[in-house]
């Protein structure tokens, strides 16, 4: 069954997941018969807002197949209109539960936006967008004493899970009303595991003060 409600599919993902990190995976929904059966209509239950890091696949670390997710994906998951939009077409049209921020462990695009930071050279082309786009996160993370690149990480999840929220009135809106749930989690490249680091459940007011998100203390990750 496809799931309904954003802690079924929740669940979903933390199954597949599970699946994956101890080699037991199932691929579901892959067959050509169910790439028959979706053919006239999907109902994704997650919207995947995620890096584009080669090593962080969806539906190869959630184990799951076709129609089964709603991916965007940009280098450190940044949220510009694009993204916003693509995000409230599986809200409203598609009636998606879930939308998850996937960001992980060493991510490049906060590495760079870091040392573009602190060496104070932009670099060129549409490189400086990315950067602009992280920014925030690393002020974040300074004045929270945040040092070390995967504690910055978590913040840049945490940040990007409340920018779709302040920036979508239309996902406020759909979460306000309980049909939809943001959720922040953060993938460790070696372990495969995806771990919770932030939660705005369904019926949470529109536009959330940053302490309406739980984010958890970081942790130090290798890789
Ligand atoms: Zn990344």
């Amino acid at each position: 069954m496809t799931p309904t409600t954003p802690e079924q599919a929740l669940a979903e993902l933390h199954a597949g997941n599970q699946r994956f990190v101890t080699g037991v995976p199932r691929h579901p929904n892959q067959d050509a018969g169910h790439r028959a059966a979706v053919a006239d209509g999907q109902h994704p239950f997650a919207v995947v807002v995620g890096c584009s890091d080669s090593r962080l696949a969806a539906e190869i670390i959630f184990d799951r197949g076709l129609g089964d997710l709603f991916v965007v994906r940009t280098a450190g998951h940044t949220t510009g209109p694009e993204v916003l939009g693509s995000v409230e077409y599986a809200v409203t049209v598609l009636g998606t539960p879930l939308v998850l921020v996937l960001g992980h462990d060493s991510c490049g695009a906060v590495q760079a936006a870091r040392e573009a930071v602190t060496t104070g050279r932009a670099p060129g082309g549409h490189l400086g967008a990315l950067v602009d786009a992280v920014v925030p996160s690393l002020r974040r993370a300074a004045a929270e004493g945040v040092e070390e690149i995967n504690g910055i990480v978590d913040i840049h999840i945490a940040q990007t899970v409340e920018a779709l929220l302040a920036n979508s009135s239309v996902l406020a809106a759909a979460v306000a009303a309980g049909r939809c749930a943001v959720v922040g989690m953060s993938y460790r490249l070696s372990a495969g595991e995806a771990r919770t680091v932030a939660t705005v459940p369904a019926g949470a007011a529109a536009a959330p003060p940053p302490a309406q998100v739980e984010r958890a203390a970081p942790t130090t990750v290798g890789g």
